[in-house]
């Protein structure tokens, strides 16, 4: 999917409807911020508005996701490469979660037995320290790599301006958070709060 082709595939579909970013929006019950961010290939509408959208324009979803008008004998082709393009990303964006969650599984697995090792038998007090500092070590590694991999999968979202963004690393992880939401700065608009993850930007 190119979101700058899209982009500009909606900007010209508006022209010539005679709609202004503004007169779109309205119509859709949407900021203009929002139209303005499509047509620089800056985000994608969300699966809600895809249809509303292509109605006031007068396109199909298939032209919007292809970034140009699809003629008969393409129109199927295009469909399908379409749908295989969705599918791939969204699994990507999946696989990122699914793994985040598996190394954050397997470090504490490795690590714990360290600690109960370290506690349960009779050791010298330096050996002791040594695997106790190993066991952190690679829950502290863990934690770092899941991180990675999750912030690296989808994107937040802002409830304010519904701008689309991957927060900076220390952002991230200094983010109080729930499973699905984190307090997160926006970009855009500057508002902190606790903002949607979503699976593409
Ligand atoms: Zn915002």
């Amino acid at each position: 999917m190119d979101q700058i082709k899209t982009g500009q595939f909606i900007a010209g579909e508006r022209k010539a409807k005679g709609f202004t970013q503004r007169q779109l929006a309205e119509r859709l019950g949407i900021s203009d911020k929002t139209v303005s961010k499509w047509e620089r290939g800056n985000g994608f509408p969300e699966v809600s508005l895809l249809l509303p959208l292509c109605g006031e324009l007068g396109i199909t979803v298939n032209e919007l996701l292809s970034g140009e008008r699809v003629s008969g004998a393409d129109y199927q082709k295009k469909a399908e490469e379409n749908m295989v393009n969705l599918v791939k990303e969204a699994q990507e964006s999946k696989k990122k979660i699914i793994l985040s969650a598996l190394v954050a599984a397997v470090g504490l697995v490795a690590a714990v037995p360290l600690f109960v090792i370290a506690g349960a038998l009779e050791m010298k007090a330096w050996l002791r320290a040594v695997l106790i500092g190993i066991g952190s070590l690679v829950i502290f590694m863990d934690i770092i790599i899941a991180c990675v991999l999750d912030r690296d999968a989808g994107a937040f979202e802002c409830p304010e301006c519904h701008e689309r963004f991957v927060p900076t690393m220390s952002a991230y992880l200094m983010g109080p958070h729930t499973i699905r939401k984190r307090q997160l700065k926006c970009p855009k608009c500057g508002a902190v709060k606790y903002c949607k993850k979503v699976l593409t930007k």
